[in-house]
């Protein structure tokens, strides 16, 4: 007989993780069911609830939530929604942020800063309301990188502290294509290398010294009175506590990281948090392969998984759509239409495709809004404005109704969408 589950979602991004997450801690059974990887190796590992609005920063998200177009997601959720998202997020991480309301302004590794609710631990020390004169360091083999141009923008944006930046080699015998991956491993495992600044030749024989205390040397003759020092994102995968502390000591100044484009260590250390919380929580994860139908009619019986040509039912009383938005493959279009390829749920969209651009790279694109629209109980809705399906709900980038890009609110839509439709899915499955 085919193993029934409470909930079942389909996709493993953080709307998904964070539905699966809300639902097992209410008490219900849940599978998570995933192709692949999702857009988190790719995002900076900041979670923005809000950061621009109209063309202005938003100082404080709250303040402007009511204040949004009635199709938006977070209009579905409300305040509390957000909030609850928001804590969701906290009992799996040890971000920083969550002390106020407000948003912290987090220096980008384009030498902008971005409005954002949540930073890694990791970040803090690089925020800009911070006072402090700043030295960024960049590698001459991580190029997306440049410190003295970031450095530069920074403070020709008039953030209220010098920026200086210098770009250095990597200490060590690393190949110059050597992935960012590599170098932070070589952190985390404090690798020895032969000769950095501090390697002595004795008799002949280059001492070998870690590398962290290598990193720091090279560093030190360019700090100049610098009380903090700003790395791309690489400080370690496994270990960034350890990395950051010993650099802290070895510097004799507070070390920090700027987030970075893919592959994102902060957005995959993300990741392994929450792939542990739901273990913890006991969320059966099945990934690697698409779910490409659905049996059922009004109310869905069960998704169809496709693996190696077979098709493997997953059954289940609840279900919740997370396969994100254009990037995550959750939305799809062809020049005539716009899809929601698993269950072909509607996807408003002007018939005429020319009106799903406006002329300028930035301009304010309907297609960036593109998605499925939900009622409150955030069940995706027909053309007619009434539920496609009776037990079928959607969350995060997959939703239609807001430009997350351009307003900065991705992962905080994923978390209060996904919270919410994770307890009103257990709900439904007690009453
Ligand atoms: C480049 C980039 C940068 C970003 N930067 C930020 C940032 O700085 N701050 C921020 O807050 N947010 C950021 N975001 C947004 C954030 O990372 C997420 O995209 C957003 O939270 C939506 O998450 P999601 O879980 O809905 O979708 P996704 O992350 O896209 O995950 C969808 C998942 O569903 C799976 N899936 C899709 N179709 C199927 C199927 N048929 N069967 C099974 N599984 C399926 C995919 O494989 C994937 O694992 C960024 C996004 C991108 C793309």
């Amino acid at each position: 007989m085919a193993i029934e589950d409470d909930v079942v979602v389909v996709g493993g991004g953080l709307a998904g993780m964070a539905t699966a997450l809300s639902a097992a801690r209410e008490g219900a059974r849940v599978r998570l069911l995933s192709h692949k990887e999702s857009t988190l190796r790719n995002a900076s590992g900041l979670v923005d609830v809000l950061g621009y609005a109209g063309d202005g920063v938003v100082a404080n998200p709250f303040d402007v939530l009511p204040e949004l177009p009635n199709e938006h997601p977070y209009r579905r959720v409300g305040e509390e929604g957000v909030r609850d998202g928001l804590a969701l997020f906290d009992s799996v991480t040890d971000y920083d942020g969550g002390h106020t309301d407000r948003n912290a302004l987090v220096p980008t590794f384009g030498g902008n800063v971005k409005p954002t609710a949540r930073y890694p631990a990791h970040t803090a020390a690089g925020l800009a309301s911070d006072l402090r004169d700043t030295l960024l360091v960049g590698f001459e083999t991580v190029v997306d990188f440049d410190a003295p141009v970031a450095a530069e923008r920074l403070a020709a944006s008039g953030v209220p502290f010098e920026s200086r930046g210098v770009t250095l080699p990597f200490p060590g015998d690393f190949r110059t294509d050597a992935r960012i991956t590599r170098l932070a491993h070589a952190l985390d495992e404090n690798e020895r290398i032969e000769g950095g600044r501090t390697g002595r030749k004795r008799a002949g024989v280059t001492e070998s010294v870690p590398v962290r205390t290598a990193l720091a040397e090279r560093v030190k003759p360019h700090l100049d009175g610098a009380e903090r020092v700003g790395f791309p994102a690489i400080l370690g995968q496994d270990e960034p506590d350890e990395v950051r502390a010993d650099l802290d000591r070895e510097l004799g100044a507070d070390a920090f990281e700027v987030p970075m484009g893919p592959p994102s260590l902060p957005g995959m250390r993300l990741e392994t948090r929450f792939h542990r919380a739901l273990r913890d929580e006991g969320v059966r994860t099945t990934a690697g392969n698409p779910v490409v139908d659905f049996e059922g009619d009004d109310r869905i019986r069960a998704v169809v998984v496709e693996r190696n040509g077979a098709r493997i039912p997953f059954h289940g009383e609840q279900f919740v759509l997370a396969t994100g938005g254009l990037v995550g493959k959750g939305i799809d279009s062809d020049r005539g239409s716009v899809r929601e390829p698993v269950f072909d749920c509607h996807v408003p969209a002007p018939d005429d495709r020319y009106d799903w651009f406006e002329d300028g790279a930035f301009d304010d694109h309907p297609f960036a809004r593109f998605g499925v629209q939900v009622d409150d109980e955030l069940r995706p809705l027909d053309s007619t404005g009434e539920p496609e399906f009776e037990n079928l709900r959607a969350v995060g980038g997959v939703l239609g109704g807001y430009d997350f890009a351009a307003e900065k609110s991705g992962s905080g839509v994923s978390l209060a969408t996904g919270v919410a439709a994770g307890r009103k899915a257990n709900d439904e499955v007690n009453a």
